[in-house]
């Protein structure tokens, strides 16, 4: 590309395992990949227990300023469930969260958009709207963003495409600490072909229009076992799937991701991992 301003360069990471210590294990990990940013668990992805944390371990995360570091909050999370049980725990797990990366000095914390289970997406983004909003004014600027993952599409999900993100905000009355977390595989499987250079551009084009780049704080770079609009969860290393390595080029061109921090959630572990980084590392000097 031609520039002659400075476009900041997105940092290339990827989400790193922290039993047996957040930073003393995390960031040897990190270390040993060549990631220049992470995502770590905060508690057990798979469950509601949270976890108080360490505050040494926290002290040294924080002191990481050359580092961002992103939290991914539990999976089983859904505010735009009919369960008012699943609802509670659900807004205790994401709070934790989010205070956990005010903690660390995280830059935000992912969080699943979910599903409506049953019915239909209307009254799952209107219970979302019900949970989510006393939550996000309850914490203020205490904390860093939360941030919205679409996902691949299964079920009665609330949002997977790009446009999907417009009704989610509404129902969020576009809060200023939100924002949104882009992942490549579950664009990719919610039906945006992104598998060549102009389709990665085009969905980038239509996320800058619809929600707006100031929005876009993280991307979790995946390539995808599934094929475009197959509605699966499938992530996969990069250039060894449906997408293919070269559209990723354009995460480090489009203006929409300049500088924003690029994370792999692809199969580990370190030496999958380091290949990943290296080829996205590759794909950000020649672009
Ligand atoms: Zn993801």
């Amino acid at each position: 590309m031609n520039n002659t301003e400075e476009r900041p360069q997105s940092p290339v990471g990827a989400h790193v395992p922290v039993a047996g210590g957040m930073a003393t294990k995390g960031l040897a990990y990190a270390e040993k990949i060549g990631a220049e940013t992470v995502q770590v668990f905060v508690s057990n992805p798979r469950g509601w227990a949270t976890n108080g944390g360490d505050p040494a371990q926290d002290a040294l995360m924080r002191e990481r300023a050359d580092l961002p570091v992103f939290v991914h909050a539990p999976y089983l999370i859904n505010p735009g469930t009919p369960s008012e049980e699943t609802a509670a725990k659900s807004i205790t797990s994401m709070e934790h969260a989010l205070r956990r990366s005010a903690q660390i000095g995280a830059l935000g914390a992912v969080m699943h958009t979910g599903s409506a289970v049953s019915g239909t997406r209307e009254e799952g983004l209107a219970r979302a709207r019900e949970r989510l909003l006393p939550m996000l004014e309850r914490l203020g600027e205490d904390v860093p963003p939360l941030l919205l993952e679409p996902m691949a599409g299964q079920g009665q999900v609330l949002c997977a495409t790009v446009d999907d993100l417009v009704p989610y905000f509404e129902a969020l009355d576009w809060h200023p600490n939100v924002g949104v977390c882009l992942d490549t595989a579950h664009l990719f499987a919610a039906g945006h072909d992104i598998s060549t250079v102009e389709g990665m551009r085009q969905a980038l084009d239509r996320f800058g229009e619809v929600v707006g780049a100031d929005r876009l704080k993280l991307i979790h770079g995946n390539d995808s076992k599934a094929p475009c609009g197959s509605n699966k969860d499938r992530h996969e290393n990069i250039g060894r799937g449906h997408i293919g390595a070269e559209p990723f080029a354009e995460l480090f061109r489009h203006p929409v991701t300049a500088g924003i921090p690029i994370t792999l959630e692809t199969p580990g572990p370190e030496g999958p991992h380091a290949e990943d980084v290296a080829t996205l590392k590759k794909l950000r000097a020649q672009a």
